[in-house]
């Protein structure tokens, strides 16, 4: 038996994944295995009522608008207390696109207000102009984190923080929270442990070292005290990304 398990909770697995976004946990899954420690995924659909207690790490993966207006009420009613008294205790809500216009006060879709689940304070809402498409490089400052995160979004809504909430990083290349700004993501919550991007890409498996900070995280325990793995290829893409962003 491994010592450690990362339990993982997949909120809305059926709709809210686009754009390979299951693929993060399955990286989640792998580094997990290949370090020896035990990995747990549930999934916790429309309905269902969560236990704040039993998973380290609730995931929520980007989705269509019409998917999130099935999920949103969902999250801000049945599941928001959970998920506020997870955040509480330091357990992870990592959430992508979608799911990070979610994380807030709400998302303004023409005449329809979607509730959001009020983990941080930002505000999300459709604007004239294109969608903010393309590839995106973000700088961000993580204690035992990565300098960058290389990812791809494609989003319509545009997200303003809030006087009480941190972006998770500034953006190098690409349009981040709304394109105005240089803001992308969002980090916050009681412990800091709540976690927006609007980066797919897949996310995690061009990130390495990020997946293993969500993972350290969720677990309690520093970056640096997970076991190497052999990320040789990822360390030097980041590092020729740093270099021409003049990092
Ligand atoms: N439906 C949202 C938007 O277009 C989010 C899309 C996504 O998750 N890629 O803004």
């Amino acid at each position: 038996m491994p010592e450690r398990t990362l339990r993982v909770c997949a909120l809305y697995p059926d709709l809210m994944n686009i754009y390979a976004d299951r693929g993060n946990l399955t990286v989640f899954e792998r580094r997990c295995a290949w370090r020896g420690i035990g990995f747990e995924l549930a999934g916790a659909g429309i309905g269902d009522a969560i236990d704040p207690d039993a998973h380290d790490l609730f995931y929520i993966g980007g989705g269509q608008d019409r998917d999130q207006a099935l999920c949103a009420r969902d999250l801000a009613s049945v599941k928001r207390d959970a998920l506020h008294a997870a955040a509480a205790r330091g357990a992870v809500v990592f959430a992508v696109c979608g799911g990070l216009q979610l994380l807030g006060d709400g998302y303004e879709l023409g005449d329809e207000r979607l509730p959001g689940v009020g983990l941080v304070d930002l505000d999300t809402r459709r604007e004239d102009g294109p969608r903010l498409l393309g590839n995106i490089a973000i700088a961000l400052d993580l204690p035992g984190g990565p300098e960058t995160l290389a990812g791809f979004e494609n989003h319509a809504g545009r997200t303003y923080l809030g006087a009480g909430a941190e972006p998770l990083g500034r953006v190098l290349e690409g349009n981040g929270n709304n394109g105005h700004d240089g803001t992308e993501g969002v980090r916050g919550g009681p412990q800091g442990t709540v976690i927006g991007t609007y980066m797919h890409g897949p996310l995690l498996p061009k990130n390495t070292r990020f997946a293993d900070w969500l993972t350290a995280t969720a677990l309690g325990v520093e970056p640096d005290e997970l076991a190497p793995l052999d990320d040789a290829l990822e360390t030097a893409a980041h590092a020729e990304a740093a270099r021409a962003a003049g990092l």
